[in-house]
């Protein structure tokens, strides 16, 4: 099973320390949140799994960290200051703002938002008044001013904090190709915050201003693009299958032309049944990420040397020409490029979603079992003792988990019945508890459970780092 609704999650992230509402004691802010020692982990456990996957196990990979404020030019020529918006709608009656592209019109077919607002036959889903705007482009970018002299108003002051990490990849691509010496195809991949000025950003950490993304600009020969498109897309959905999100929940998108963004020439998106308890199967889904080809369109853009039909320099503002020189066949061109693109956010909500179940005792009461991968676990084993009021058998828990945490996240819990201490760590994914109980002080053994079979193993001490890290390997 998987939880029913994003609503369950949202609970129980509150309620066991994954995530909370940011800024909570001052009323909160509009979709932020904060992680919290729980939901840290998880996070770091995602982009570590993400990097030790896409960077260590591949042999044609790099990694890079590039500034989130970069030189203005870099979003001109990259197309966004002009093109990365959304269509946004204000209601006349309410004052909601909207975004067109998510209101409800399909059923005016053949009209789009724009012609089925000027007919009146669009509601507002605030207050279901038809009296709306035109729709008009709302840039994304979060503006920001560099200098503590910058006049409000001072256009040489204007910076943004990216809305993609993917443009400081592009920017670098000679640095890193020459000093790597690279040879195309290869890849270089960033996790990194970005910014957006969502329009309607909601759904817990599904849609937030704030977010992580996890990419990787793949560079090839043109020509080579497509097939390269299709093993990433397979070799990304893999991924998502191989920690544990189930194949049921996962589809591909194709999307069509006019959907696609100014630099795409294919993009197909994984999505993930977000939406389990809406009736209509169709909109379940969301997007999880996206794998775009975006052909040669940004290092050209970024490039001092392409003309157009007059001679006149595209870019007369770049100092590089990102081309690349092919040894082998003597020929220069400018790669093409295939982005897999992830939120860290919402990868970690899918996984979330995904690992949640529910199971009933022999006494009838139901216990939350989260069914996380053992590598994104936050906490991968937990040390109870059977006793807490007798020195011995703490003294031996703590010991043990004192000899796990070099290792691995390792916890030591004594503040309630052995029951509750298994339910709490079921709840929030831990995948083996070890307990310490009287017999161990006689047989130096402990017993090791089970979060998803609930079966209890008798496991040497010294044997106990070799035990638990052979099935932390799953
Ligand atoms: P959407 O259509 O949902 O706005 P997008 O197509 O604009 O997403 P991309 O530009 O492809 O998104 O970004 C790649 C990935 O980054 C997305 O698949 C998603 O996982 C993540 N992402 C994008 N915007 C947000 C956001 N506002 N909050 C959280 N994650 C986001």
């Amino acid at each position: 099973m998987s939880a029913p609704n994003i609503e369950t999650i949202v609970s129980l992230a509150k309620r066991r320390g994954f995530v909370f509402p940011s800024s909570e004691i001052y009323g909160g802010l509009g979709s932020a949140w904060d992680y919290g020692p729980l939901g840290v982990e998880l996070c770091n456990n995602v982009k570590r799994a993400w990097w030790r996957w896409m960077v260590y196990e591949r042999d044609d990979m790099e990694g890079l960290d590039s500034s989130i404020i970069l030189n203005r030019a870099v979003w001109k020529y990259s197309g966004h200051e002009e093109t990365f918006s959304d269509p946004l709608v204000d209601c006349r009656e309410c004052n909601a703002r909207l975004r067109a592209d998510k209101l409800e019109y399909t059923m005016f077919a053949g009209l789009d938002v724009a012609e089925a607002i000027r007919d009146k036959g669009v509601k507002c889903p605030n207050c279901g008044s038809t009296d709306l705007t035109e729709p008009r482009p709302f840039n994304l970018m979060f503006r920001t001013q560099l200098g503590a002299a910058s006049a409000e108003d001072d256009p040489t002051a204007l910076a943004y904090l990216r809305p993609e990490t993917a443009q400081g990849i592009f920017i670098n691509f000679l640095n890193v190709q020459t000093t790597m010496r690279r040879k195309i195809p290869f890849g270089i991949a960033q996790i990194g915050k970005s910014f957006r000025n969502e329009v309607t950003p909601g759904n817990f950490i599904f849609r937030t201003r704030e977010f992580e993304q996890m990419e990787m600009e793949y560079f090839v020969k043109p020509g080579d693009d497509e097939n390269a498109f299709r093993e990433w897309v397979t070799y990304c959905s893999e991924w998502f299958e191989n920690l544990g999100i189930a194949k049921d929940n996962l589809r591909l998108y194709e999307q069509p032309k006019d959907e696609l963004a100014h630099y795409a020439k294919r993009t197909v998106d994984i999505r993930y049944r977000f939406f389990p308890e809406r009736a209509d199967e169709e909109r379940q889904w969301d997007e999880l990420m996206g794998i775009a080809n975006r052909t040669d369109f940004d290092l050209k853009a970024h490039s001092k040397k392409p003309e157009d039909a007059d001679g006149k320099r595209l870019n007369p503002d770049s100092t590089e020409d990102l081309s690349y020189f092919d040894e082998a066949t003597k020929e220069r061109y400018y790669p093409y490029v295939i982005e897999p693109a992830a939120g860290v956010n919402r990868s970690v909500l899918a996984f979330l979603m995904d690992a949640y179940s529910e199971r009933t005792t022999e006494k009838g009461e139901t216990r939350v079992v989260l069914k996380l991968h053992p590598e994104l676990a936050p906490i991968k084993v937990a040390v109870l003792p059977l006793a807490k009021n007798k020195p011995e058998i703490v003294g031996m828990a703590k010991a043990i988990k004192r000899s796990l945490q070099p290792l691995m996240r390792a916890v030591y819990d004594d503040t309630g019945g052995i029951g509750k201490l298994y339910a709490r760590q079921d709840e929030i994914g831990t995948p083996f508890c070890v307990t310490v109980d009287h017999q161990s002080l006689d047989d130096e053994a402990v017993t090791v459970r089970d979060r998803d079979t609930w079966e209890q193993e008798r496991v040497k001490v010294a044997d106990l780092q070799q035990h638990l890290q052979t099935r932390l390997i799953k």
